[in-house]
């Protein structure tokens, strides 16, 4: 104001003229005392801020203040007026009406001829209507106007970020390209203003379906786009692109009341295998998105040809799968669980098959992945466990009172709650004693999130259901969580069953999980017994049951009923007859026949096998102190047979047979503790006599070597 004063001007004509400036100027002006207490107003303050000159005059400039600015703001601005006498900047005020607005604000201070502050003044541009200005044309430069998504620009540059972060992050990202079918006849045969409602219809259902950090955009016409950050699996995308589909299945009401039925077709390519930047993935879309509409629209297709053969099956497999489990195409068969001491059936591990329409029947090896992984299983487990109960109850009906039933539950049956109600609906629907359920759960399941385990478990137990460590030793369990898993039992997996009569290392783990089982006082079952050699080492190895082929496979319900009826049992080996007990091994059968000659008199028990795979069979079987091989032999020499049998018995005593040729290895393996004696052939009739009486001596601890 004192600015406008010029020499050539009267003090009364600068008055005038400031005056007039006040009263016509945009911007708002004020002037406040030290305090600061406001004393002028100019008329556009009162049309910016609300507030008449008398509500303003004799207050604090604070009665605008917004409340979006901390002191410290404040403070700076204070301290920038006293100490230069000006401040400038940006300040978001509060308009009498409670509107927030954005100002350009610039304080003065104006000092005496001492150079003493006596007042300010504030002049304030009003800068919402140039912000709604600019953010409408960022709208419009990025947005689209009908459905307010971000167009192809802003798609682009999100893409690109999210290519950026997915490449920092190792993830994979997907572009999804949404085409709708039809949606020209529908333009053409209710109008365009029908067509756009439509399009802001379809905006608003594919929302539902997206994830924060989704972009959904719209392109042109009836193409949308939407980006999917973060993916850990493809096929991620693809579960998206079913999701949408399904959410456009309800028809549209459009304006007039006439049904609208929407179908979509999807193009997905995926980052990184499919491309780099955010222009490839677009095109790779968006040929897929062509090649599903000339499939007849109405479904997805990946770029990439391989991703599509797999999408096709999993599809094919999952509408088959639902379909099974509407119809009751499932069935349970029964396998056995046998005590090893009395040969007795205990129970049965229900068992999945499949059988299709044509007859065909179905491993669930073939179908239990994928109704895991599309979520199937929940339906199907929740049958298992009932049909499970139906069938214990039709057997007690029938006077088998007493047979246990174990079922197996899967990792994503077991994490998503619910499982606890559907076991006790099952147990009190069919009226079964809760104990005559087991449940088998796999190592891999309860480790993956151990602490969750323990609760869940726990809360099964309290119904009165059993629990079983179903594959024990194929994962890492840590032996900390393993002591406070509440189980009952323990399965030995089949991979160390298998090799258990010839391999050291899968006997060692197998006698392991015994002992262990053992200690903790639950009981231990191994799975896949198939031969009376497996059986016997894990008799000999104290191990409580069986299940496997050697006793029976998995039979339907009826047919293991039958083999209770009938008290089918396993055979238990008689008692020896001899208390001592050869083994001979040799290639050459006359050799064999030899020995057993030179040993007629001895009064032992003598088995003979032609190769070292025969001998570990019949150690197997049998309780066999003394063990006599040769050396040289087709498949296995006899230092190794015996040093497996060394790992596998090592209480009994083992001695060769073995030429000039071989005898360092011989020696080798006798200092390695897996010989007692060798021989060098030929032997002496006498000496042979007299050094196994000794072995057998020796083993019965009456000499020491
Ligand atoms: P699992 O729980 O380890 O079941 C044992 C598998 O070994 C069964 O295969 C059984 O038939 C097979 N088996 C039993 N004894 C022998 C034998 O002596 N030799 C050989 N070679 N195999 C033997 P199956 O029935 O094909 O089941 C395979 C897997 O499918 C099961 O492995 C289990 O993980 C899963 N499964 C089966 N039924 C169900 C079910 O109702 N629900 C769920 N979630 N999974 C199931
Ligand atoms: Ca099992
Ligand atoms: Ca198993």
């Amino acid at each position: 104001m004192g600015d406008v004063c010029s020499a050539s001007w009267s003090v009364q004509e600068a008055l005038r003229i400031d005056a007039a400036i006040l009263a016509s100027t945009r911007d708002a002006v004020i002037v406040t005392d030290l305090a600061p207490k406001i004393l002028a107003v100019n008329p556009a303050f009162t049309e910016i801020t609300g507030y008449a000159e008398g509500d303003a005059l004799g207050k604090s400039p604070s009665i605008l203040s917004s409340g979006r600015h901390d002191r410290v703001f404040y403070q700076a601005m204070w301290t920038s007026l006293r100490q230069t006498g000006h401040w400038q900047g940006e300040i978001w005020n509060r308009r009498k009406d409670g509107e927030i607005y954005p100002e350009r604000l610039t304080l003065t201070a104006v000092c005496n001829e001492q150079g003493d502050p006596t007042h300010y003044v504030g002049v304030a541009t009003d800068l919402s209507q140039l912000r709604r200005h600019e953010e409408r044309f960022q709208r419009l430069v990025h947005y689209d106007p009908l459905t307010a998504l971000p167009n192809r620009l802003l798609l682009e540059a999100r893409l690109q970020h999210t290519l950026e972060r997915a490449s920092r992050e190792g993830n994979r990202a997907a572009v999804l390209v949404i085409d709708l079918d039809q949606f020209k006849t529908i333009n053409d045969s209710h109008g365009h203003a029908a067509g756009d409602a439509l399009l802001v219809a379809v905006t608003h259902r594919l929302r539902t379906r997206l994830r924060e950090e989704d972009t959904l955009s719209r392109l042109a016409g009836d193409q949308f786009v939407l980006v999917l950050e973060a993916l850990h699996e493809y096929q991620d995308a693809e579960i998206m692109a079913r999701s949408i589909q399904a959410s456009l299945e309800t028809p549209f009401i459009l304006p007039d009341g006439c049904k609208a039925y929407v179908r979509a077709s999807v193009g997905i390519s995926v980052y990184p295998q499919d491309g780099g930047t955010a222009q490839a993935l677009l095109v790779g879309a968006d040929a897929a998105v062509h090649r599903a509409k000339e499939l007849g629209g109405k479904q997805f297709c990946y770029y990439t040809s391989e991703l599509n053969v797999q999408a096709r099956a999993t599809l094919v497999m999952e509408e088959a799968l639902r379909r099974a489990l509407a119809q009751g195409e499932f069935v349970l068969y029964y396998q056995p669980k046998v005590d090893l001491r009395s040969g007795r059936i205990l129970g049965a591990e229900a068992l999945i098959r499949w059988r299709q329409p044509d007859g065909g029947l179905v491993s669930p090896l073939e179908f239990i992945p994928a109704a895991e992984k599309n979520g199937l299983i929940e339906g199907i487990g929740a049958w298992v466990i009932r049909d499970a109960c139906r069938q214990m109850r039709v057997w007690r009906d029938a006077g088998l009172t007493e047979i246990k039933v174990a079922v197996n539950v899967s990792a994503r049956q077991f994490r998503c709650g619910g499982l606890e109600d559907e076991v006790i609906q099952a147990l009190t629907r069919y009226a079964v004693e809760p104990r005559r359920l087991m449940l088998e759960l796999t190592e891999s399941m309860l480790m993956a999130e151990p602490e969750e385990a323990v609760a869940r478990m726990t809360a099964l137990k309290r119904i009165g259901v059993r629990l079983s460590l179903d594959d024990f030793g194929t994962g890492y369990s840590s032996l900390a969580y393993l002591g406070r898993f509440p189980i009952d039992q323990m399965k030995i997996d089949r991979s160390f069953v298998t090799d258990i009569v010839t391999d050291p290392g899968a006997a060692t783990i197998a006698t392991s999980v015994i002992a262990l089982a053992h200690r903790m006082r639950v009981g231990v079952v191994a799975e896949g017994v198939e031969t009376e050699e497996q059986a016997g080492y894990l008799r000999q190895n104290g191990c409580d049951e069986i299940q496997g082929y050697l006793f029976s496979k998995p039979v339907p319900a009826e047919e293991f009923a039958e083999l209770v009826r009938q008290g089918k049992t396993l055979p238990t080996p008689e008692a020896p007859l001899q208390s001592r007990t050869l083994l001979i091994v040799d290639d050459e059968p006359h050799i064999l026949a030899a020995l057993q000659r030179i040993l007629v008199d001895e009064g032992y028990g003598i088995f003979t096998a032609t190769s070292a795979h025969e001998g570990l069979e019949l150690l197997a079987k049998n309780p066999v102190q003394v063990i006599l091989s040769d050396q040289r032999m087709p498949a296995m020499s006899g230092a190794e047979f015996l040093g497996r049998v060394k790992a596998l018995y090592p209480d009994t005593v083992r001695m060769v047979l073995s030429g000039y040729a071989e005898l360092e290895t011989v020696v080798q393996a006798v200092n390695e503790g897996a010989i007692y004696k060798f021989f060098v052939k030929p032997w002496d009739e006498e000496q042979l006599r007299t050094q196994i009486r000794e072995a057998f001596l020796y083993y019965e601890g009456v000499i020491q070597q």
